[in-house]
């Protein structure tokens, strides 16, 4: 994972596409959440992202590099979820197509979401290891005229790339309001592509005291298990209803580095899966905005102080919370997972 920033070379404007990708996603204060941890808890609302969810910044520009540099006309997804909808809503965008395997069990109204964006949809297989296999094998087809490529839900360093400029929008609303670093950076994680892209991004920025929060729920925690054991591990099932978080193993590039910074610069949390639906909803009510409980994860750091997942900060700058949103959520099932939650 490399820090150089002059790799990153400019995008072109798309071709046939719509312009923008992403949004500059506001920085902005949470009037509750600083009350709670008695100081500054900036949100980085990435939930407003056109598709849902911060995986837009690193799809699109993952998308829009394999455009410009391989020619790349048609992209494939195997993702039922955020990463599949980033990859729908970019390929719009950026006037190129994109076809998304869909395991079986994927609600109508994700399909919906996708094909909303313009992408074709295929349900195949009861698992995601299914619908990946048909999508790679998709990838692979003798070309109809097409130059197609696959899109990982959180490997590839344009990924990382496109992640990480969320932190430099960040240190420069930090930078014009004065704000020194940021104690604590939190964010969830599923199989390490945010953590990835902010790690990058802090290092850009120069903040060498933050400490970065991955905080994971318990029957998602691939990376807690990882480093608990100093070696990757796969976990057997995914039990947790954070479904975003849910890769079995964490990018071994993102492991290495979570062990070489050690705990004082990247602590690895885990929280239990009522904490994160709570967090959902206290957020909903505090906020106005809804959230999946792969998100709550990292709220739940905030709004639960007793979890102690905020411990030994140093500093007294600002805490962040990258609000990862999500768009596989709505009232009902907000709802439904609550009153599980708290049955
Ligand atoms: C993908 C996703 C995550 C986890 O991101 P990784 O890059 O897999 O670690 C967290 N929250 C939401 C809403 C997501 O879509």
């Amino acid at each position: 994972m490399s820090n150089d920033i002059a790799r990153v070379t400019p995008l072109a404007p798309p071709a046939r596409g719509r312009a923008a990708t992403h949004i500059r996603a506001p920085s902005t204060r949470s009037p509750t959440l600083s009350r709670v941890l008695s100081r500054d808890v900036i949100l980085k609302l990435e939930c407003l992202q056109p598709s849902g969810s911060f995986k837009l910044r690193g799809v699109s520009y993952a998308m829009a590099r394999a455009i410009s540099r391989d020619g790349v006309t048609s992209f494939v997804s195997s993702s039922g979820g955020n990463a599949g909808l980033a990859c729908a809503y970019a390929a719009e965008a950026l006037g190129v197509s994109a076809e998304v395997f869909v395991p079986l069990t994927t609600p109508e109204r994700t399909r919906e979401m996708l094909r909303a964006f313009g992408a074709s949809v295929v349900a195949t297989g009861e698992k995601w290891i299914d619908a990946h296999e048909k999508a790679t094998e998709r990838c692979a087809e003798a070309s109809d005229g097409e130059k197609r490529a696959l899109i990982h839900p959180f490997e590839g360093e344009d990924l990382w790339l496109g992640h990480s400029t969320m932190i430099d929008e960040l240190a420069e609303d930090f930078a014009k309001d004065n704000v020194g670093e940021p104690a604590a950076i939190v964010l969830s994680v599923g199989g390490g592509g945010l953590l990835a892209g902010v790690l990058l991004g802090v290092e850009r920025a120069g903040w060498m005291k933050t400490r970065v929060v991955a905080v994971e729920t318990i029957g998602a925690a691939c990376l807690y298990e990882s480093v608990r054991a100093r070696t990757v591990v796969t976990l057997k099932e995914i039990t947790s209803v954070a479904k975003s978080l849910g890769a079995s193993s964490p990018s071994r590039v993102v492991f290495d580095k979570v062990m070489a910074l050690g705990d004082a610069r990247v602590a690895s949390r885990v929280c239990e899966d009522a904490d994160a639906v709570r967090a959902c909803v206290r957020f909903a009510d505090d906020h106005r905005l809804l959230v999946e409980p792969a998100c709550g994860a990292a709220l739940a750091a905030c709004y639960f102080p007793e979890l102690r997942l905020l411990e030994g900060l140093e500093g007294d700058g600002p805490i962040v919370v990258i609000v990862c949103g999500g768009a596989v959520v709505d009232r009902k099932s907000l709802d439904e997972l609550e009153r599980r939650a708290l049955a």
